[in-house]
């Protein structure tokens, strides 16, 4: 008799386990959402590199959705770091803390939209040289994700199209804002001002000092590194492009 009741018992929760994953079966399956904007990036054929913006694939929703799956990912390397984070006050919340600082500060060239950029009519056309800078150059590097912190400089000889001088330094934060490294990082400003305003010359300059180098490795607290891009006339005419460094030597690159 117990032998019978309990049989019927069993079957009666193979039943119901049967049952549950029928339901769940039936229910469509969540994809977690770093999953879904990867399948839309390679859809477009977009490239997603640490240094590539895939931003124009994300809405705002998904981005708020996105630091909740990355919390839970860091979450679960701070437990493997063997880290007391349910009890110790000062991690309590890291996890949330560097996933919004990764999507909305330090890597925000790359889940954010490009800062709008008006374009004007270069009205008096003007066609000296012009030159900006230091701008602040905050990054991170790709091989680590440590800081990469420095100065750029950037000339310009416009053709018909100028922006406010301001929006140099939007871009420059922009593009700066994602893992890099330096020399392809140097590269990528210069194409997104070159496709702004397609000026007659550019150059850009970045000497930066590397965490990696400073705070780890070689320790090595002295050593910057200096890109240069020079395109259109500062390639061409020797004179001009020797004329960009005296005058970015002036507002402070030699120092
Ligand atoms: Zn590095």
């Amino acid at each position: 008799m117990t032998i019978s009741i309990s049989r019927t018992l069993n079957n009666n929760s193979s039943e119901n386990e049967f049952k549950a994953a029928k339901v769940l079966e039936s229910l469509p399956t969540r994809k977690p959402i770093s999953q879904i904007i990867r399948d839309r990036v390679i859809a477009a054929g977009d490239p997603f590199f640490a240094n590539d913006s895939i931003a124009h694939h994300i809405s705002e929703l998904e981005r708020e959705e996105l630091k909740k799956e990355i919390e839970v990912k860091l979450q679960s390397v701070f437990d493997s770091l063997v880290i007391d984070t349910a009890n110790d006050h000062n991690t309590q919340e890291t996890a949330k803390r560097v996933a919004k600082m990764y999507v909305d500060e330090v890597f925000k060239g790359r889940y954010h939209p490009m800062p709008k950029v008006t374009d004007f009519p270069n009205a008096k056309e003007l066609d000296e040289i012009y030159t900006l800078g230091p701008i602040s150059v905050r990054s991170a590097c790709s091989h680590h994700f440590v800081p990469i912190v420095g100065q750029a400089w950037i000339g310009i000889v416009p053709s018909d199209r100028v922006i406010g001088i301001s929006k140099f330094n939007r871009i420059v934060d922009w593009v700066m804002s994602r893992p890099h490294i330096q020399e392809e990082a140097a590269i990528m400003v210069a194409d997104t001002i070159e496709n702004l305003i397609k000026p007659k010359g550019l150059a850009f300059v970045i000497k930066a000092q590397h965490m990696c180098m400073t705070w780890r490795g070689v320790k090595e607290p002295e050593t910057k590194m200096v890109n240069s891009i020079v395109r259109g006339s500062f390639r061409n005419d020797p004179y001009m492009k020797k004329e960009f460094f005296d005058l970015i030597r002036a507002h402070g690159f030699g120092d």
